[in-house]
């Protein structure tokens, strides 16, 4: 299983640093776990054409997160020379529905004339190809933002979009070999829907995953050294992905 971070920043605009997106491939089967502005056409350098992307995975609806989906569609029905046949399968939180419905209704050259969508709420115990499944968990970011916990034969890893620290959520990431979480805030400056390094090392500390992945991180977060405060915490490997980074697991 390769992951391949097209985007590990966030809304605040900054060189290098795209809004969130990550291309997750397993076998043949290619997916996003969320759909930030610029990751359509990050994934040129990749070999991975998004006519051909099986499965997004989206956590919430803020445009870091959602905003390249009006992109993809587009691109999926627009492209020369390509028709897309195949479906495309897009899981996230409640109200994707009429999300997806409004994207399609305000870029009326978004809508799929040649494959169907397949959408899926809150996908629980979902198979998505023989050797993968997927579960999604509540995180408290937004009314309906969500968590993905996906295991690949018996690797499993957890995918927190944005998150803030509860007890629930490290119930949700528990026995994960692997997380992927963010870190948006210094410390001295949280808030109450995101994470800062002392709760994402708590986090991963408490739920004993062995690899920490951090993305989601403005300009602040990545100024300030958050590894060694993390490091401080928690001991298990941990990796702090550039733009177009790709790392693999579990093979
Ligand atoms: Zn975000
Ligand atoms: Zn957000």
């Amino acid at each position: 299983m390769q992951l391949t971070f097209l985007g590990t920043g966030t809304a605040a605009p900054l060189f290098g640093r795209r809004p969130s997106s990550i291309l997750l491939k397993n076998g043949d089967f290619t997916g996003l776990l969320d759909i930030g502005s610029g990751a359509v056409h990050s994934l040129a350098a990749t070999n991975v054409d998004p006519i051909n992307l099986n499965a997004l995975f989206i956590s919430h609806f803020h445009s870091d997160h959602s905003a390249d989906m009006i992109m993809l569609l587009h691109s999926n029905g627009a492209t020369p020379g390509k028709i897309r046949t195949a479906p495309l399968k897009i899981y996230g939180p409640q109200g994707l529905r009429t999300f997806i419905d409004g994207i399609l209704k305000l870029f009326p050259e978004t809508e799929p004339e040649t494959y169907s969508l397949d959408l899926k709420e809150n996908p629980q115990n979902e198979k998505i190809i023989s050797n993968m499944k997927v579960d999604c968990f509540r995180t408290e970011h937004t009314v309906n933002s969500i968590g993905y916990r996906f295991r690949i034969n018996d690797f499993e890893f957890v995918y927190t979009g944005d998150c803030s620290f509860s007890m629930e959520l490290i119930h949700s990431c528990t026995g994960a070999d692997m997380m992927i979480t963010e870190c948006s805030f210094a410390d001295r400056k949280e808030t109450a829907d995101h994470l800062t390094p002392a709760y994402a090392a708590e986090l991963a500390k408490e739920a004993g995953v062995k690899d920490l992945i951090i993305i989601h991180r403005y300009p602040q977060t990545l100024k300030e050294g958050v590894e060694h405060e993390i490091s401080s915490v928690y001991s298990g490997r941990l990796f702090f992905p550039q733009d177009g980074q790709m790392i693999s697991f579990g093979e």
